[in-house]
């Protein structure tokens, strides 16, 4: 049977596990998208994809996996294996579009180990795996992008996660963290990036306080429909709450020496500000 097309002005989200894996806001990246092919003139659906169900995955546009608990992820990745991996590669392999965050972008992966050493296999979308650590990474994040044609080339957001995730050659980070923790506290890298799939740490949500990467996800998934640009929108609500967050960011001593010494690093700031005694 031939693939479904999809009808020319549809843009459909499908929503990976909304009822188990949505936390810090995640919900928004949902609206955000739904909006803004909204206010480009297509008709936007959002599909939710629960346990069980695959129906309809072949007209997702951009399939968005949001955050979870070690508790919830532990009770959707035998189904991701089982129901939604063949799909799903099957879909990005057609051009669909992945946005998955800091639980789900784990599962992503090749495998979540838990701080208590339980293994979650992930379907290895991305090339990644994580390994949880005793610590807990959290706060506001600044990311500097790589990915191009951003503009900010800044990502912004909160971070909660106990893992550590690292990139294997086929992955490339989403940039390096200005603030914060990203992937996993000492690379500096943050999030990853293999062809149409992207994860990240950031929650917040992410897509409110940065369009111009909600922008980026709707275009690449309507690339396969001849679209080149979309209608520019008046983001400057959006824009100045992005800017709000760069000048926390600012105000902020420099990453690594939160990570390493939390004590230390503040005494260091101090004395730096103090100058040669
Ligand atoms: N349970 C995972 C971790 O702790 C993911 C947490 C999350 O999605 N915020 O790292």
């Amino acid at each position: 049977m031939a693939a479904h097309k999809p009808h020319k002005k549809i843009f459909t989200v499908g929503w990976l596990y909304p009822d188990l894996m949505n936390i810090y806001g995640d919900r928004g990246n949902i609206l955000t998208l739904l909006k803004r092919a909204e206010w480009r003139g297509y008709e936007a659906r959002m599909l939710e994809l629960g346990r069980g169900t695959t129906i309809g995955m072949d007209e997702v546009d951009v399939f968005f996996f949001g955050g979870g608990q070690d508790r919830e992820q532990a009770l959707v990745y035998e189904d991701l294996l089982e129901h939604k991996q063949q799909p799903l590669e099957s879909a990005v392999n057609r051009g669909s579009v992945v946005l998955a965050v800091c639980g789900g972008y784990q599962l992503l992966g090749h495998y979540y180990r838990t701080a208590e050493g339980e293994r979650f296999p992930g379907i290895g979308l991305i090339d990644v795996r994580t390994e949880a650590g005793k610590k807990r990474f959290i706060g506001d994040v600044v990311v500097d992008t790589d990915i191009s044609g951003l503009t900010p080339n800044t990502l912004v957001g909160f971070e909660n996660h106990s893992g550590r995730t690292f990139l294997g050659p086929r992955a490339l980070p989403i940039g390096k963290v200005r603030l914060g923790f990203g992937n996993n506290g000492s690379d500096r890298t943050e999030g990853c990036v293999q062809g149409g799939v992207i994860g990240t740490y950031l929650h917040g949500s992410l897509l409110p306080k940065n369009p111009h990467l909600a922008d980026h996800l709707i275009k690449l998934a309507l690339s396969r429909r001849g679209v080149v640009e979309l209608s520019p929108l008046d983001d400057s609500v959006e824009l100045s709450a992005h800017e709000r967050i760069l000048a926390r960011a600012q105000r902020r001593p420099p990453v690594r020496a939160q990570e390493e010494h939390p004590r230390r690093s503040s005494a260091n700031a101090a004395a730096e500000q103090k100058g040669p005694s």
